[in-house]
């Protein structure tokens, strides 16, 4: 028998064609809609009925999308502040919350209305987050907790933070973490911006003064933070790999071939015109080859959370967006040593807003793909070690009690 509920491709697109007949995207707004998309278990499919979804196949989920654009000129896609909470928030709250809580948290994730950020890297934890040092301790039926998190994407706009502390220091670092949900309007959290090489703050300094946290608000057991971090870092970095153009030649490589179209080709000799020529096939080659790969991802994909393999794409979107837009700046010449417009520090109302001159603000933000949502580096040793079964690195703290760890 199927994993999956009974619900062919028709059924799908009348089901979605009744929640356009209810209400036409045209005619209201993002949260409105989405929040009537949730409703019609519309909003991701292979979510369960009840809580936004009906229970098929993921890679269904096109189907709403494809069926709302032929009757819409308007199409509600997730909210940039809402990539969060909708790519790594509602998976972990799906898998460990209890229905009641999922109940509160996930049509408003979903709507846009609430949104998420994620806790996990702190000063001297980033790569190694299991060695943070923030820490919760038990006070009857609340949590107690003070430390310090970085680089928190819209913790600035956030209703609710994901958040992974230490709350038993004398087993090794795996073992004594525990995974809570909080609310980022309580007293004792304090959130600063950070700004980043664009100018723009996305990213904030959290820290938490005597923060009190309901036990309820903790997902998993208590000791079992790590494996709760694992699902949402699996679903991060799938939803990162995955973010780019669904549609051939779009996104970023379409910006990519309108500078090549207009510059001034006389700036360049005859060979170097037919080397960049090269490098920009070369780079159209590598956005398909990895919307392709997404799509055969997609296609392939099963019930429940995805596993290591996630990291392929994760690994490929970063270090090729990279080239690409060094590339742009080759293209543009001397004009791209300018940083002339669009440059001011501010902070902004979403992810990454970007300027009008995209190419050089893609450039400078593009440093940050082979960082954020786990390292190129970490993406390697995760594939050589969990997908291709290759020896793993040393790790010599990993039995130890954490706190008899030696740390600067
Ligand atoms: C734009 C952006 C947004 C972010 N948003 C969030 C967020 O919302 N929430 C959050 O919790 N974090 C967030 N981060 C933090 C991000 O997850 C960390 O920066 C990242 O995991 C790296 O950690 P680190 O900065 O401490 O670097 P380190 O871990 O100190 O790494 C330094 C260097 O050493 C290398 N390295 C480390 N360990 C190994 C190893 N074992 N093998 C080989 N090389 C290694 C790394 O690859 C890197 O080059 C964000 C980062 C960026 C840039």
């Amino acid at each position: 028998m199927s994993e999956f509920a009974n619900i062919d491709e028709n059924e799908l697109r009348a089901r979605t064609r009744a929640l356009v007949d209810e209400l036409h995207p045209e005619k209201t707004d993002s949260q409105t809609f989405r929040a009537l998309q949730y409703e019609h278990g519309l909003a991701l499919v292979h979510f369960p009925e009840g809580f936004g979804g009906l229970g098929l196949s993921p890679k269904m989920n096109y189907v709403v999308r494809d069926e709302i654009l032929k009757h819409s000129k308007v199409y509600y896609d997730h909210p940039p502040a809402s990539i969060i909470g909708i790519g790594m928030g509602m998976p972990v709250v799906n898998t460990y919350a209890t229905d009641e809580q999922k109940r509160r948290w996930l049509p408003k994730i979903f709507s846009g209305e609430e949104i998420w950020c994620q806790m996990f890297s702190e000063p001297s934890a980033g790569s190694d987050v299991a060695g943070l040092t923030s820490r919760a301790v038990r006070d009857g039926d609340e949590w107690v907790v003070n430390g310090q998190k970085v680089w928190t994407t819209v913790a600035h706009l956030s209703k609710w933070g994901m958040l992974v502390t230490r709350t038993n220091p004398d087993v090794p670092k795996h073992d004594g973490l525990s995974y809570f949900v909080i609310d980022m309007e309580s007293p004792g959290v304090e959130v600063r911006p950070l700004y980043q090489i664009t100018g723009e703050a996305e990213f904030n300094e959290v820290f938490f003064n005597d923060l009190r946290v309901p036990h309820e608000n903790m997902l998993g057991k208590e000791g079992q933070g790590w494996r709760v971090a694992i699902t949402t870092l699996m679903n991060e970095r799938v939803a990162i790999g995955g973010a780019g153009s669904k549609k051939k030649g779009g996104g970023g490589i379409s910006k990519l071939i309108d500078l090549w179209k207009e510059r001034d080709a006389s700036e360049g000799s005859a060979a170097q015109n037919a080397m960049l020529r090269d490098r920009v096939t070369q780079a159209w080659i590598e956005q398909e080859l990895l919307r392709r790969t997404v799509e055969r991802a997609a296609a392939a994909a099963k019930a429940g959370n995805p596993g290591p393999e996630g990291s392929v794409a994760k690994l490929f979107q970063a270090e090729s967006a990279k080239r690409m837009w060094e590339l742009a700046i080759d293209v543009l010449g001397t004009k791209g040593l300018s940083f002339e417009e669009g440059y001011e520090l501010r902070q902004v109302a979403g992810m990454a807003e970007g300027s009008e001159a995209y190419a050089k603000y893609q450039f400078l933000r593009s440093r940050a793909n082979s960082i954020e949502g786990g390292t190129s580096e970490i993406m390697k040793n995760i594939l050589g070690e969990r997908v291709l079964g290759l020896p793993g690195e040393p790790r010599v703290d990993k039995d130890v009690p954490w706190k008899d760890v030696p740390r600067s």
